[in-house]
């Protein structure tokens, strides 16, 4: 039996969403303990893992748009990217208890709460096994976690960047609100932007495209899942350049 990992280094991108009760906000312990028990499972397979989380489960820089007179665009953003470094902590804690050895990253420096982003010091943490955790997004306003994940994908070379939703994978349409969408196992990037379909936003995709990096998308919420991926079996949607 050939047990090693078909991946041997993946970026995995968590969304807010996955740190709370569906429809709901903030941080629910025990979701984040939850998808923590399957990256550390998946850990355990031989894969060096990197997270990029977002913040959404807190806040997004565009809500605040019928505001712009009490408050810019940009100001937002950062405000958002200071979410996703709260949801960091809180992984952190969960990936440990279990007993994962973790390092918590910052695009935005943030001595007193973790490590400054430098990729060649991931890299190495990587190579040691340690989950690497990495909040702040990219550092920059205007742009989301689904860039920062294509981008750290990309400068960390993994395998794979892996995007974990709600949904099983990637649909003609929305599968939450219409019922005879159809499921895509493979794709390719050309499809993808020529049928504007939803898988991350634009930017992230133009950047896997370009660099040749493909995207499974899956759903964490079924069991077993990043491990299955990891081994490269069946799951989600993969999109292939
Ligand atoms: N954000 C940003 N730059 C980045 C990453 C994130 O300005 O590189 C801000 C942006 O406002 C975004 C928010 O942080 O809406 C939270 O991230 P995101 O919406 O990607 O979270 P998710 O939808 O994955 O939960």
């Amino acid at each position: 039996d050939d047990v090693s990992p078909r991946f041997t280094r993946i970026v995995l991108k968590l969304s807010g969403e996955s740190f709370c009760h569906a429809g709901e906000r903030g941080i629910a312990m025990d979701e984040v303990v939850h998808i923590s028990k399957q990256i550390h499972k998946a850990s355990q397979l031989g894969c060096q893992i990197a997270v990029v989380i977002g913040g959404g489960n807190i806040l997004r820089g565009g809500q605040f748009k019928n505001e712009s007179a009490s408050i810019q665009e940009a100001t937002a953003h950062y405000m958002g990217m200071l979410a996703t470094v709260i949801n960091g902590l809180a992984l952190q804690d969960a990936l440990e208890s279990l007993g994962c050895e973790t390092r918590l990253t910052t695009a935005i420096r943030m001595d007193g709460v973790a490590e400054p982003y430098i990729r060649r010091r991931a890299k190495r943490h990587l190579e040691k096994g340690r989950i690497v955790i990495l909040a702040a997004g990219t550092g920059s306003p205007f742009v989301t976690t689904d860039t920062a994940a294509a981008q750290r994908a990309l400068e960390l070379e993994a395998d794979i960047l892996m995007k974990a939703t709600r949904v099983d994978g990637v649909y003609s349409d929305d599968p939450e609100k219409n019922p005879h969408a159809i499921f895509y196992r493979n794709l390719d990037f050309a499809t993808v932007q020529a049928q504007n379909l939803r898988v991350m936003d634009s930017t992230a995709i133009t950047h896997c495209r370009e660099h040749g990096m493909p995207i499974l998308v899956f759903n964490y919420r079924t069991d077993g899942n990043i491990q299955k991926a990891v081994m490269g079996d069946q799951v989600g949607t993969m999109i292939s350049p």
